[in-house]
């Protein structure tokens, strides 16, 4: 389960005609649904309480542990077993499933019992879970997994560990920070520094005219999944590990790539420009992921530049985000939904729990069901239910919500 390129940045061919005119021109977008909810007007909706979203996500929840695979113990959080673990984690956390805790725990402990360590980092997210549930059952065995999660840093110190690019996301450098960060672990000032030296490295031999890039099979991606916002929002969250120069150089980043805003999104690639009616609007590559990064910058510095950034992002996703590829959070409409919840938490504004709302009721509408292209693997946390398992428990708490193994707010 190698965590290659996103192939959803290929067109898709199949544009069908709107039955319904009004509509039309919004439905020429082949990748997501028309958003035909009115916008917030003062009320949340009554029908998500949590007496009516609990059994919901019980029954999405047995869902997924009957396609889990048990034997099969290859890929990481991303598609893998692992991601179930994680989520079984994440909700057995919530109070609202006080009752189902044991039951999810001992289920996320056997996911992860069974697993090995597929490739290098997805190992370092594998044991990162592990010492998160192993510690949720008050198991002393949560040193094991910790130890060899911290042992790993010195895998990943070296500036080219890795030939594809050592920095980005979901195998590289930043990935073992977002890991790390979950965690509160240490030993990271080598990790930040090898990043940044790398990222001066590359910007130079590459005559860029800003301090930091970084490049993923040779392409240089903006976005959360392998690009420079989720390795300068890493970078952000460990900035008490940077000197004040390092500080320079990343802050002027982060400047930098806000002014790569085309209409409150960001292309795929550095130096792209975006195609109104093919953007890409998904956590991966686009606003919904970049968000983050803005999210953090703004909590550091409080700059309203940066909100109003995020609050920008917010209005594409309302939109644009009724995603056509599923219910996950990589591209996937509960990843469009996480947007609100966090821009609720930087606001304190309800229209985005509203908004949340309409999306999650749009996730069992049969629109959605049947308009949507089928999923790989159904149970995982980053395309399938797992993480929109996670999106609908963190309706119910919104005041906690963080994207999976993602979080601003540390
Ligand atoms: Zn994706």
């Amino acid at each position: 389960g190698g965590q290659n390129v996103h192939k959803d940045r290929q067109l898709q061919s199949t544009a069908f005609p709107s039955p319904d005119p009004s509509v039309a021109s919004v439905m020429e977008n082949t990748r997501c649904f028309a958003n035909r909810f009115s916008d917030y007007k003062g009320a949340l909706l009554p029908g998500q309480s949590a007496q009516d979203a609990v059994p919901a996500v019980r029954a999405t929840i047995d869902k997924i542990l009957k396609k889990v695979p048990v034997d099969d113990c290859d890929g990481g959080l991303y598609d893998g077993p692992a991601g179930v673990a994680y989520m079984l984690y994440h909700v057995s956390e919530c109070p609202l499933f006080s009752e189902q805790r044991e039951l999810y725990l001992q289920a996320a402990k056997r996911i992860i019992d069974n697993m090995r360590a597929a490739f290098l980092l997805g190992g370092a997210g594998i044991y990162a879970v592990a010492a998160l549930i192993y510690k949720s059952l008050g198991s002393a065995d949560f040193v094991k997994p910790l130890t060899k999660f911290r042992n790993l840093w010195e895998v990943c110190a070296p500036i080219s560990f890795l030939e594809c690019g050592s920095d980005e996301l979901f195998v590289g450098r930043a990935g073992y920070l977002c890991a790390a960060l979950v965690l509160n672990k240490d030993q990271i000032t080598y990790i930040c520094q090898a990043i940044i030296e790398s990222g001066k490295q590359y910007a130079r031999r590459k005559r860029k005219p800003f301090p930091l890039m970084y490049s993923y099979y040779g392409t240089e991606y903006l976005g959360a999944a392998h690009g420079l916002s989720s390795v300068l929002q890493m970078l952000l969250s460990y900035q008490d590990a940077l000197s004040g120069a390092e500080k320079d150089l990343v802050w002027q980043s982060v400047d930098f790539l806000m002014n790569q805003e085309q209409n409150c999104n960001w292309p795929a690639e550095l130096g792209a420009i975006i195609e109104r009616e093919n953007e890409l609007v998904h956590w991966c590559h686009g606003a919904p992921g970049v968000a983050y990064l803005f999210a953090k910058a703004y909590l550091i510095n409080k700059k309203p530049q940066y909100l109003d950034t995020c609050i920008r992002c917010g209005e594409l996703v309302w939109q644009k985000g009724l995603l056509k590829k599923g219910p996950g959070i990589c591209h996937g409409v509960a990843g469009s939904a996480y947007v609100f919840l966090l821009l609720y938490r930087l606001t304190g504004n309800s229209k985005y729990i509203y908004r949340a709302q309409r999306f999650a009721e749009f996730l069992f509408t049969e629109e959605f069901k049947s308009g949507s292209h089928s999923v790989t693997s159904i149970y995982s946390l980053f395309e399938g239910l797992s993480g929109t398992v996670c999106f609908l428990v963190d309706l119910l708490q919104p005041d906690q919500s963080e994207f999976p193994l993602f979080t601003v707010f540390v």
